[in-house]
């Protein structure tokens, strides 16, 4: 028997009921030790839902049957599969105010985020829709002229993806999309804290006729046993796991005893350059959108604002301003740009570190205080004074927390964006010469020049040093699920 959730009434209807059982072989079903684990509503503490906990023989049955389905999904048409990305790319369009409201249920954002992540989550599918008939191949000549070289991609088998909680929809699609039109089959291992999310968008790819195991959904609680039992089975060719850069290195060691592939998107603390002669109009809006989408909790937030000391009093002051404007509270209310944060453990990672650079001598000029109400709230802050290397300017913040860092030279504030380990994308305001002249010398994977989002189905997005391994979206994103072979002909 599966289980289903309704929604709490004040997030409207739904018109249908929500999964909250593993997904596997095609069937929804409670976990085989019928553990369940809560889902908790980080707005007030209530409880969403209780979800199916898996144990380590269910992800070895997932496994099981995403091998079993991989011959016969690798092998049809590409065309076919095109067709059923792009059915479930309509369907969770039309869905899209059911997507975002489960969304901030359980992760807490604003809903206006949430719809932004509907849409960009529902965007992969169509991206990789259009990707799946166009995976390149090769025909070369040997020069030596022995042989034609034909170069081909095939899948590579089963993939297990691993996705974090602050884009519960975005994260799973940027890699179920890819995985299946290159012919992989998949099992998915959402957040803990936002299974939910997962659960309806795997039901969606049920809905359009995604073939029985292609699509599984494990959600073991703790992780850390069925997903390495997984990542041990042979069939696993692939792990694609988006997350922090500590649980990211346990995994690439775990992903080393059967050497598997392994794509990584981990963590970022990314600087905010704003050059002399920006336009600080531009500086200050692209700011705020930068640290506040997603209420800070973004691997792309912009972490460490440096300011050149002509623009910097105005800068901080606009910027104080513009964040003090944000309205603040359950992130259902369609009129709040700043929801809650995923829990409460979350929300008291952010007080403390504000904490800690108040006692490190950052000034704090708005916000800085939990307040007192229910649910895992924390206001829009602002820190100027922060010291570049103090605590908080070398964490990643995932919070609304902006630190401004004051700076006198572009060298100086070239080398301090560049003085970490993680290097996932970087944002540069200035006149275009020497924006274009910065974004060259900053060690990230993505740099953002004069404009505050990046992220695009169509391009390429990950980062560099311990920021991750390969990319997803764009025309690499696919290629991540392709082994090459190369095939030598006599002819
Ligand atoms: P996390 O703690 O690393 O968790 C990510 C996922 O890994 C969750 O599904 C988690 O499951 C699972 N996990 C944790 N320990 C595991 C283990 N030992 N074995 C197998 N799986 C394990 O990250 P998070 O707190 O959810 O997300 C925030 C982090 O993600 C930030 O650092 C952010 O920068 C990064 N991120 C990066 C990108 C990018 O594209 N580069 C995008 C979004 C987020 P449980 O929930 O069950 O513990």
């Amino acid at each position: 028997m599966s289980s289903t959730t309704t929604l709490a009434p004040a997030l409207g209807d739904l018109p249908a009921q929500l999964p909250t059982d593993l997904f596997i072989g095609g069937r929804w079903r409670p976990g085989s030790g019928g553990e369940r684990f809560r889902v908790v509503d980080p707005a007030d503490g209530s409880v969403a839902a209780t979800f199916a906990s898996a144990t380590v023989e269910d992800c070895l049955d997932a496994v099981e049957v995403a091998a079993a389905a991989f011959p016969a999904w690798s092998a049809i048409p590409a065309r076919q599969r095109s067709e059923l990305l792009r059915a479930a790319f309509e369907l969770l369009r039309s869905e899209r105010e059911i997507l975002a409201r489960i969304i901030v249920r359980e992760n807490g954002k604003a809903y206006a985020d949430a719809l932004g992540e509907a849409d960009y989550a529902t965007e992969f599918f169509r991206w990789f829709a259009e990707e799946a008939v166009r995976i390149p191949g090769d025909f070369r000549e040997s020069p030596s002229g022995d042989k034609h070289i034909l170069a081909v991609r095939r899948p590579m088998g089963v993939a297990v993806l691993v996705t974090p909680w602050n884009f519960p929809a975005a994260m799973a699609t940027r890699k179920i999309a890819p995985a299946l039109a290159a012919g992989c089959t998949v099992v998915l291992k959402p957040a803990s804290e936002t299974p939910l999310t997962a659960a309806w968008i795997v039901g969606a790819l049920q809905r359009v006729g995604v073939p029985d195991g292609v699509v599984n959904l494990v959600t073991p609680v703790p992780a850390g046993p069925g997903i390495s039992a997984a990542l041990h089975h042979p069939a696993v060719r692939k792990l694609s796991f988006t997350g922090s850069t500590e649980v990211g290195r346990i995994l690439l060691h775990e992903a080393a005893d059967t050497v598997l592939s392994c794509s990584m998107e981990l963590g970022g603390n990314a600087p905010f350059v704003v050059l002399p002669g920006a336009d600080v109009d531009k500086a200050v809006a692209g700011a705020v959108v930068a640290k506040m989408r997603n209420g800070g909790s973004a691997c792309t937030a912009a972490n460490r604002f440096y300011v050149h000391s002509s623009l910097h009093d105005e800068f901080v002051r606009r910027l104080g301003a513009e964040l003090a404007e944000i309205p603040a509270g359950p992130g259902v209310d369609p009129a709040n740009g700043l929801g809650a944060l995923v829990s409460v453990a979350e929300r008291d990672k952010v007080a403390a570190l504000v904490e800690t650079a108040r006692g490190e001598g950052a000034e704090v000029l708005l916000g800085g205080r939990v307040p007192q109400v229910v649910g895992a709230f924390y206001p829009a802050t602002l820190l100027a004074d922060v010291e570049h290397g103090s605590t908080v300017n070398r964490t990643e913040i995932f919070g609304p927390v902006a630190a401004v860092v004051r700076y006198d030279d572009v060298d100086d504030a070239v080398a301090m964006a560049n003085d970490t380990i993680l290097g996932l994308i970087a944002y540069v305001y200035g006149e275009q010469g020497s924006a274009m002249s910065t974004a060259l010398r900053l060690d990230a994977g993505m740099v953002a020049v004069n404009r505050a989002v990046l992220s695009d189905p169509a391009a390429p997005f990950g980062g560099v040093k311990q920021s991750g391994l390969g990319r997803e979206g764009g025309r690499e994103g696919i290629l991540e699920f392709c082994e090459e072979k190369y095939i030598g002909l006599d002819l």
